[in-house]
């Protein structure tokens, strides 16, 4: 049980450990960042390629284990060790990162990195099979989601091999795949909170148009209460600043995708019928103007967005419905 609550199935094949070394591409002069080494298989081979390995492990069995493998080789002064919760830590600089990581953390540990300055080259990362094909899903992908939308934004993202259970001790009850993770630099300007709100409304119902998910009375109240703090806080921010920064704050993504409920990181897989009740339940609170709701319905009609679905949309066009929303807002 202690093993299972920590995630710790070993990787055992050496070919697909060999695998993983290779496509990560690491330089004789990188500085690799490696999240929960275990008993170091890993480890040993990342030491063979670059010039230092700074492991986070939190289990101090295992940092002993690796401490015990790594002595007397000429290795052991090319390998750091922090004994603590990687989600805890400061990172130090790293120029790649490259893990089998506990995947409870997939979600959380993703935008932490995405957040951490100066930004590293690539992080090459084993994550639960059916996670890692939403964290690459496309546009128009049934698998297209909110996780893909915000990790997109801040990264170009590709799969680079499947790995079966059997290549791990003890085997895990899950498929793995190793995903390659390139953060864009710089990162596109947008507001976080701004964008991550969007990016919330229109994937609630990812099937539904975006007519009708901002039709909703739900949706509308929420936008307008939103709207009219802004406005307020806003006295200190003349018009036309608003869309242009804070630039992302990648610590507010870690949180935001930290709350998300469920093993697999984002629900947007909530049920329609069920919103609709809870909708239902908050009833006579969902008040809005009828003013803020045609100046919603004009933006999505002159950006035609207005028949599209989230689940097909691209990244520009939330970027684009984004800053649409803030010029019109800005001219009220
Ligand atoms: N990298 C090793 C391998 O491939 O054989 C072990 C991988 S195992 C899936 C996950 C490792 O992460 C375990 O050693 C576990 O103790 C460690 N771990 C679990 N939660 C952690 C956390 N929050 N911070 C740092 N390490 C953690």
């Amino acid at each position: 049980e202690f093993l299972k609550s920590r995630g710790q199935h070993i990787l055992k094949n050496p070919q697909v450990i060999q695998s993983i070394v290779d496509k990560a591409g690491v330089k004789s002069t990188d500085v690799v960042l490696e999240i929960g080494p275990g008993t170091g298989n890993l480890t040993m081979k990342l030491l063979e390629r670059a010039k230092k390995v700074v492991a986070v492990e939190v289990d101090h069995r295992m940092v002993l284990e690796l401490q015990r493998r790594i002595q007397g080789t000429q290795f052991a002064s090319h390998l750091q060790i922090i004994q603590g919760d990687v989600m805890k830590q400061d990172l130090p600089y790293f120029d790649i990162c490259v893990a089998n990581i506990p995947y409870q953390i997939s979600s959380p540990l993703t935008f932490k990195l995405l957040a951490h300055r100066p930004a590293f080259r690539a992080a090459v990362i084993m994550f639960q099979h059916e996670f890692a094909m939403r964290l690459v899903a496309r546009p128009g992908d049934s698998l297209f989601c909110r996780l893909a939308v915000n990790t997109q934004l801040l990264a170009r993202v590709s799969h680079l091999l499947k790995v079966g259970r059997n290549n791990f001790r003890p085997p895990p009850k899950v498929d793995s795949s190793v995903v390659r993770i390139e953060p864009r630099h710089p990162p596109p300007p947008v507001n976080f909170r701004e964008w991550d709100g969007l990016v919330r409304v229109c994937f609630g119902r990812k099937n539904k148009t975006l007519g009708a998910i901002f039709r909703q009375s739900s949706t509308l109240a929420l936008l307008e209460a939103n709207y009219n703090l802004h406005q307020a806080l806003a006295i200190d921010n003349p018009p036309g600043t608003s869309g242009a920064g804070p630039i992302i704050d990648g610590s507010s993504f870690a949180d935001s995708m930290m709350e998300e409920a469920g093993p697999l990181g984002d629900g947007e897989e909530e049920e329609d019928a069920d919103m609709v009740v809870a909708e239902e339940k908050r009833g006579r609170k969902n008040r809005f103007t009828e003013g803020f709701k045609d100046l919603v319905i004009e933006v999505l009609q002159q950006t035609g967005f207005e028949n599209q679905r989230s689940a097909k949309m691209i990244l520009d066009d939330f970027l684009l419905l984004l800053a649409k929303f803030n010029e019109r807002g800005d001219k009220c």
